[in-house]
């Protein structure tokens, strides 16, 4: 069993806008940009970053928005909510802030007695709080949302799929264990682990395939502390039968990437270097940032490709 995974690293989807999105996950949500690079694979379009002070792994989301990208088709085979923490009795809050914004998807909901609010982000991406007791991770609190209420991270995610069962077993080989089971759902969480560490398994009983655009889960990313864990959960996976990609460096983790059987993108990456290794913690997520395999294409992008962003 890889005990090295701690739960979710970051979560990655596609968006149609680049002001849009970082309007939405700083000014509605609250959250700090914490890097703005582009796609390494496809360097003419942004990689935002959203998360805590630092961007703590488990509370990272991250964007690729594809300027006027179609939107996906929900279904199954995809991550179909991306849940947030958030304390207990924040949500008549959020409620109400998030009507303000005339957001559309308001719904609430309990779920394994869980108090959860769910919403669509700028897309129709599938997002919702959930009201966790005693998170005590430490909220970014220059966003205009308060203590109270603030956002505390990945609560984890929800998984829609045409038949869960092979997905359960990689995840119970992925150190999560089964915590409740009802018709069609079944709950995951990692022992001991990092607060974003909750997946839901759904199994649909009408199995059309989801299409991926904009406002759709890219990838999910699971954390483990560093390089050598990574190369364990790596070797564990191959021998296993996964078809796992070498390590990439992606400037602020080292990534692997393989598809899980329901056909969800997976990627475990490491805790290891984080967010401030090219920037203070002041002044995260403000200039720029290249990797240097593209750093001599600053100019053309800047005035060609990418959008300005105005925070
Ligand atoms: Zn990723």
């Amino acid at each position: 069993m890889l005990t090295q995974i701690n739960g979710l690293h970051h979560v990655t989807s596609l968006a149609s806008g680049a002001q849009e999105n970082n309007a939405f996950f700083t000014r509605v949500l609250g959250l700090r940009r914490v890097k703005k690079t582009v796609n390494f694979d496809a360097p003419e379009v942004y990689h935002l970053y959203y998360g805590d002070e630092t961007g703590t792994p488990g509370s990272v989301m991250t964007y690729f928005p594809f300027p006027g990208a179609k939107r996906g088709r929900a279904g199954a085979g995809e991550v179909g909510t991306t849940i947030f923490s958030v304390p207990e009795g924040a949500l008549p809050w959020w409620r109400e802030r998030l009507a303000s914004f005339d957001l559309h998807g308001l719904k609430e909901a309990r779920v394994f007695g869980e108090n959860r609010l769910y919403f669509e982000g700028p897309d129709g991406d599938g997002f919702a709080l959930a009201e966790v007791p005693g998170d005590a991770r430490a909220p970014w609190l220059a966003g205009g949302v308060d203590a109270d209420h603030a956002i505390r991270g990945f609560r984890g995610a929800h998984v829609r799929l045409s038949d869960g069962g092979a997905t359960e077993e990689l995840l119970r080989f992925m150190n999560y264990e089964v915590r409740e089971r009802a018709d069609g759902l079944v709950r995951l969480g990692v022992p001991g682990g990092n607060g974003a560490d909750l997946i839901e398994l759904e199994t649909l009983a009408d199995g059309t395939h989801a299409r991926q655009g904009a406002g759709s889960v890219h990838h999910i990313a699971f954390s483990v502390d560093h390089r050598e864990a990574q190369l364990e959960v790596r070797k564990a996976l191959a021998d296993t039968g996964y078809s796992v990609t070498s390590v990439i460096d992606r400037d602020y983790f080292w990534a692997i990437y393989f598809r899980s059987p329901g056909g969800v993108l997976f990627e475990v990456a490491t805790n290891e270097p984080g967010f401030e290794r090219d920037e203070d913690t002041a002044h995260l997520g403000q200039a720029l940032k290249l990797p240097s395999q593209h750093a001599h294409l600053r100019e053309v992008l800047e005035e060609k490709y990418l959008e300005p962003i105005h925070d």
